[in-house]
């Protein structure tokens, strides 16, 4: 590709998609898709939020998947391509860039290319998870901390990327689930109890989504026997036992505009004796 050093360039926005509900989408993130000519997405941007992209627009699936090289550049070339060429490209990405999304590094190559960039936050997948798991990541009673990792290394790096966590405070894994039984059970020998709660949350946020809990202990078997479809995120600690659930399905913003709301009521009230009730003008 052979273009001139100062041909006028494009600009691309790194835009966060959010978990995968497409109401979670920021309003600038909406917009700048509305208003879109090329759209390059990965596969964790599924098909509810690729709908909104109006017709006529040109998309581009760069999904990377396992063993792509790891000196490959993180910057799809097709969307260098196209802002080298002067147009303006949206690279559409799971969650939040700047979480696990290599949104650092693929701004770092288009500066190399002097092609100017804008980097939108999104929802990244804990937060969403945690919302519609009901599961806090911090409590006052559970929890002061929260901490972000990966059990994946980048396939050139040595090392385990699970010695230096805290051993204390919730720790939410992304991309943990095919080693699941393998990071449970380092967590055990470098020193959490096998008695931690953990849960699982797939598919946060969307309408098949799903959460098995567990321990330490048997997290892994858990999640085998209940075959859980990845994205899936691992939440690790007491936070998990603090999980609340709505006690009435929870009404849409029109029916929760005209009249009550539903009561959140923490989970081991729910058994048992049961108020069920609505709130008003709270
Ligand atoms: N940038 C993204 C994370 C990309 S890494 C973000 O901020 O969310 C990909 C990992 O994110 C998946 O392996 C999974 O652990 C997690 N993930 C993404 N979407 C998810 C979802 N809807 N439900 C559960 N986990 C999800």
């Amino acid at each position: 590709m052979i273009v001139a050093k100062n041909a006028p360039r494009g600009r691309v926005f790194l835009v966060g998609a959010g978990p995968g509900d497409p109401d979670l989408l920021t309003v600038k993130a909406l917009r700048i898709l509305q208003n879109a000519s090329i759209v390059a997405y990965d596969e964790l941007v599924g098909p509810e939020i690729m709908d909104l992209i109006p017709e006529g627009v040109e998309r581009i699936a760069v999904g990377r998947r396992k063993g792509t090289c790891p000196n490959a550049p993180s910057i799809h070339p097709a969307v260098l391509e196209r802002a080298l060429e002067g147009r303006d490209v949206v690279r559409l990405k799971g969650g939040d860039p700047m979480v696990f999304g290599r949104g650092a590094e693929e701004a770092e190559e288009l500066t190399a290319l002097a092609i100017p960039f804008e980097i939108v936050p999104g929802i990244s997948a804990a937060l969403g998870a945690a919302s519609t798991s009901g599961i806090p990541l911090t409590h006052r009673d559970a929890s002061p901390s929260v901490t972000f990792a990966t059990a994946q290394l980048r396939h050139d790096r040595e090392g385990d990327p699970l010695a230096d966590l805290p051993r204390t405070g919730t720790l939410v894994l992304y991309m943990g689930l095919s080693t699941l039984a393998q990071t449970s059970e380092r967590l055990v020998a470098t020193g959490r109890a096998p008695s931690t709660p953990v849960a699982v949350v797939s598919r946060a946020t969307l309408p098949d989504e799903r959460v098995v809990t567990g321990t330490l202990a048997t997290i892994a078997a858990e999640v085998a026997r209940a075959d859980v479809p990845t994205p899936a995120l691992v939440v690790i600690g007491e936070v998990v036992d603090k999980r609340v659930v709505s006690v009435l399905p929870v009404p849409s913003l029109a029916d929760a505009q005209s009249g009550g709301r539903a009561l959140v009521v923490p989970r081991h009230r729910v058994r048992g004796a049961l108020r069920v009730g609505r709130m008003r003008g709270r």
